[in-house]
């Protein structure tokens, strides 16, 4: 029988055999959100480091002189991350050296939309990542409208070569939440983003957001029953953080939403957990915002403690993942 949930570090274990650390990397794109495409202010969670605030940002051998392109068609600052790639994976290997000693990593483009940018410079970035020794799987966080013919040819050619992880920040199913946050794209141009993926066998990972202003915990098991039905591999809940220096931080000033307890939060992650299929790996169960813009829920910063009692509660509940598809 599968443990209470399905982590992706089982998940690890049972397909590699080996643990892989995640390395936190900075494609040096923005955001269709954020760069007037479609808006300019962002999500209205989104912190400045465009939901990438553990990154190992781009350290460049020589400063950017100018942002005009190049013969190569690469701005000058794409052209400095690709020339300094590996010294910026050695970077982040050495930030998790504290904690890791295997020699299998996850490389997570993690910082704004990292399909953001022309075929050519996502094939510069990704192709000589993937063909590393060390890098076993090679894993982008994006947005489902930024995943345009082109881009998922680059994403199907590394995916031939090691797997090829694509996460979606959905966060929610419900169209008044969606506007609200800003997401900037409808339910459709998400439901469509998974078919293409599912068609080339890239796995999805889904992002939702636990406590959204405006949600009840019945629109949130609504937007899971949607996503458990689709061809989607993993799924990262984040329980809503109010970070520094964002919109969402003005609307908690004004006292316009309720902040989850601890109780409250795990009373909602069993739910969840009842209806993710069985097989659905689990790759965040917490928040994950960085303590120094945390705001609130301030009890998520002690991840160890909260995970500690997390597991505890879903022991003395009997709450197991995919238990209703069992029974
Ligand atoms: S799509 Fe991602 S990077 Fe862009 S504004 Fe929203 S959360 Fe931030």
């Amino acid at each position: 029988m599968l443990p209470y949930y399905y982590s992706v570090n089982e998940y690890l274990k049972d397909t590699y055999g080996c643990k892989m650390y995640r390395l936190s990397l900075d494609g040096g794109m923005t955001c269709p959100n954020r760069d007037g495409l479609i808006d300019t202010r962002g999500c209205i969670f989104c912190s400045r480091g465009g939901s990438g605030d553990f990154a190992t940002k781009l350290s460049i051998a020589t400063p950017i002189e100018s942002e005009g392109k190049s013969s190569s068609n690469m701005t000058l600052r794409q052209q400095q991350i690709i020339a300094n790639l590996d010294a910026n994976i050695s970077k982040a290997k050495e930030r998790v050296s504290n904690k890791f000693k295997g020699d299998s990593y996850i490389a997570y483009f993690q910082s704004f939309t990292n399909t953001y940018a022309s075929p050519s410079y996502l094939r510069s970035l990704f192709f000589p990542v993937i063909n590393r020794d060390d890098i076993k799987i090679l894993d982008i966080a994006t947005r489902p409208d930024c995943l345009e013919e082109p881009i998922l040819e680059v994403l199907d050619a590394c995916n031939k070569i090691k797997p090829v992880w694509v996460e979606l920040g959905l966060q929610t199913i419900h169209e008044k939440s969606a506007k609200y946050i800003r997401r900037g794209y409808p339910l459709k141009t998400f439901v469509d983003a998974v078919d293409k993926l599912n068609k080339l066998n890239i796995p999805i990972i889904v992002h939702v957001i636990i406590g959204l202003p405006g949600e009840s915990n019945n629109d949130i098991y609504e937007t899971i029953k949607f996503i458990s039905k689709l061809p989607i591999s993993g799924v990262k809940l984040q329980l809503l953080h109010v970070l520094k220096d964002t919109d969402l931080y003005q609307d908690y000033l004004e006292k316009k939403f309720h902040i989850y307890s601890m109780e409250e939060y795990f009373d909602v992650l069993g739910n969840i957990l009842k209806l993710l299929p069985a097989n659905m790996v689990i790759h965040r169960l917490t928040g994950d915002g960085p303590k120094s813009l945390l705001v609130e829920p301030t009890w998520t910063a002690n991840k160890k403690y909260v995970l500690n009692s997390m597991n505890k509660y879903f022991k003395d509940n009997n709450i197991y993942q995919g238990c209703n598809f069992k029974k």
